[in-house]
């Protein structure tokens, strides 16, 4: 084996066993700066000469089927790698600079459903998701913004779901995230005519029980994923939304009346992911600590169900009855108080609205 392919090897290794979900390769007039991304922090792991990390992209490109003749254009592409007897997935992108390429690997593993008990702070939310999940019919949006763990939520519920009462579940994503035997899964391809709209059209005469549709963006795909879950389907999907009683408003955009919405919903989860407080070293947690630690980061789940999402959508009417429901604000809080989430926990948050 080369030193290229050797380095390459052991930096997908070591990111892959601390929990890193991306690697930068960061061009500069001398040199290039590998850095690692492990939730909120960036940090430089080393410093390589030009004429190595040169090398190093270009293994990176051939190894995912790119062109490595082409450095002017930015390009994506993904491969699929054995680490350690499990499949991480790869997905790559380049863009040009002024000194040379500049890459970010993501790392997505393709390890077995994150079991549903240590997906949430507050293991009450997702017993409440579970529990949502045994509704025949129905539907049930999950929000955040993009890294906040909504796909390894979906995941989890889903298999959650298949072990205990083997319904035919089908997904629809873009792209598929991680490749699993208990689903099957549909890849939106455009090129060949396959749309979230078509597609999940499709579904629907493939006899499903739960469709899980990757996201909900346009008014198409509202609409159908709305008559899919009124007419005997649990449907499951995403939103981009600030929090959970935004996704009403959503479909509301996307002409969903609000007679339709209060037939067919059956929750709104918003979920933001956390890094822990590490119980060893507070909040300064070593390196080598977090490579062996297991808890790292856990998510805090806002979900709009029952009462609350009566509630809700009876705000969306135009009516001012008041309620109160656990919102995120309320949970953080929580969470800091028992110690468990570090205070800059809700500054983050606070910062996107
Ligand atoms: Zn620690």
């Amino acid at each position: 084996m080369s030193m290229v392919e050797n380095h390459a090897e052991r930096l997908v290794l070591e990111a892959s066993i601390e929990g890193v979900t991306d690697i930068h390769f960061v061009p500069r007039r001398e040199d290039c700066l590998i850095k690692y991304r492990f939730g909120n922090d960036l940090t430089v792991r080393e410093k390589i000469p030009k004429q190595h990390s040169t090398k190093l992209i270009s293994h990176f490109k051939f190894l995912a089927s790119m062109d490595i003749g082409e450095k002017r254009r930015p390009q994506t592409g993904s491969l699929m790698l054995s680490v350690r007897e499990k499949l991480v997935n790869l997905r790559l992108s380049t863009l040009p600079t002024p000194y040379e390429e500049s890459l970010v690997i993501r790392l997505l593993p393709q390890e077995d459903p994150f079991p549903t008990s240590e997906l949430s702070l507050f293991p009450q939310t997702t017993n409440t998701l579970i529990s949502l999940m045994k509704n025949k019919h129905g539907l049930m949006i999950f929000t955040g913004p993009t890294g906040s763990g909504k796909t390894t939520t979906l995941y989890s519920l889903l298999h959650a779901s298949h072990q205990s009462t083997q319904r035919n579940v089908i997904t629809l994503e873009d792209p598929i995230e991680k490749h699993t035997d208990y689903l099957l899964q549909v890849q939106v391809n455009e090129k060949a005519g396959i749309t979230y709209s078509t597609g999940l059209k499709a579904i629907l005469r493939h006899d499903p029980d739960i469709i899980m549709v990757g996201e909900i963006r346009d008014e198409e795909t509202a609409k159908i994923a709305i008559r899919a879950s009124l007419t005997g389907h649990l449907v499951l999907s995403t939103m981009h939304t600030k929090d959970a009683k935004g996704a009403i408003y959503r479909l509301k955009e996307f002409n969903i009346t609000m007679q339709e919405i209060e037939q067919t919903l059956l929750a709104i989860s918003a979920q933001r992911l956390f890094d822990l407080i590490c119980p060893f070293c507070g909040e300064t947690c070593m390196p080598i600590c977090r490579k062996h630690r297991k808890a790292k980061r856990i998510s805090v789940y806002e979900v709009l169900h029952g009462r609350s999402l009566l509630n809700v959508i009876d705000e969306a009417r135009g009516n001012t009855t008041p309620y109160s429901y656990p919102t995120f604000s309320k949970l953080i809080n929580k969470g800091i108080a028992l110690g468990y989430l570090p205070i800059q926990s809700l500054e983050g948050w606070k910062h996107e609205l």
